[in-house]
């Protein structure tokens, strides 16, 4: 591999100048890991390269998710603040604050001949929540690469699910449904928003919610669920109960509601599916307008699409060498 070269394993693996790889194992060993965030298409692997003792460098927050999700990672952690950089071989790596769930981040890696290349991971609202740099190659995940992707509301979103909450509160308890990580995220939403009701989290949630907290996150009351003081609030009805996606559908207490967020659906921001269910259409990602505006803003003149975490990646592509005029994109 020459110098600064990059390659994109079957596993979604990034690797960069055979020195750090990101988010997979790959083939091409390496010392270090980077673990852009939680989510599980992008901790692929991560048992293997524990096992294989590179270090895995991550956000502080991500690091100490991956121990509560049962990651031993506690002997091999680097933790990196956003805008820090460490020195890896023949280049140096800094993590770059993303806007998708807490502690995701974007990678740059200098190379020794000083050409960039960026990892963009998982973001939205690029140029205002995410910022973004400028760099040669870029390696990017086209999550929703189909320009027929688009949701007109993905602005105001977050004061709609907001406004939606707290009315469903008016009337009892709410049970919320989400991935890990945007759960967290729908906690801050609603404490920002004004939404004062103790949160009732489940134990995996609860500890993520601990360390969160811990490291500076603002969550306000929560309780244990099964924990005496969260059977009072829940029989009070004033409470928001937040639980994982998988869970969505089973039966809630008397007058509550329940709250489903997913990313895919683009013709409304809330849909009543039932008496008392709802259908938020909440994306911790980009729409395709806001993986083309941040591909602009980047500037790359080589752009690689991560076929195994995109939706839409030859399409992405073609719009990209055809629209914005990039020389040398490729789906790998
Ligand atoms: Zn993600």
């Amino acid at each position: 591999m020459s110098e600064c070269a990059v390659k994109i394993e079957r596993d979604g693996a990034i690797v960069v100048s055979e020195s750090v790889v990101i988010d997979g194992h790959g083939s091409v060993p390496t010392r270090l890991r980077v673990a852009t965030h939680i989510h599980s298409d992008h901790i692929v692997n991560l048992g293997s390269s524990i096992r294989s003792s590179y270090r895995i460098l991550g956000t502080q927050l991500t690091l100490s998710w991956l121990s509560v999700l049962g990651y031993p990672v506690d002997n091999c952690s680097t933790p990196l603040n956003y805008g820090s950089r460490v020195k890896v071989g023949d280049v140096s790596v800094e993590l770059v604050k993303s806007y998708h769930i807490p502690g995701t981040a974007q990678v740059l890696v200098e190379c020794a001949d000083g050409r960039r290349v960026l990892y963009s991971s998982d973001f939205k609202r690029p140029g205002e929540r995410t910022p973004v740099v400028e760099a040669e190659t870029l390696v990017i995940d086209a999550v929703y690469g189909r320009p027929s992707y688009v949701r007109e509301f993905d602005d105001e979103i977050e004061d709609i699910l907001v406004d939606l909450v707290k009315q469903l509160l008016s009337e009892g308890g709410v049970h919320i449904y989400g991935y890990f990580g945007k759960i967290n995220e729908v906690m801050e939403l609603l404490r920002n928003g004004g939404v004062g009701a103790p949160f009732v989290l489940t134990p995996k949630v609860y500890m993520m919610t601990r360390k969160a907290e811990s490291l500076g996150s603002r969550v306000g009351d929560y309780l244990l669920v099964g924990s005496r003081e969260a059977e009072e609030v829940m029989r009070g009805g004033w409470y928001v109960y937040l639980d994982h996606m998988s869970r969505a559908g089973r039966r809630v207490r008397h007058r509550a509601s329940s709250v489903v967020l997913s990313g895919w659906e683009f013709e409304k921001p809330v849909k009543k599916l039932a008496p008392r269910v709802w259908h938020v259409a909440f994306s911790d990602h980009s729409d395709f307008r806001g993986l083309v505006r941040y591909v602009t803003q980047v500037k790359p003149s080589r752009v690689y699409v991560v076929r195994i975490r995109s939706n839409g990646a030859e399409e992405f592509a073609a719009y990209l060498s055809e629209r914005l005029g990039i020389r040398e994109v490729r789906v790998v």
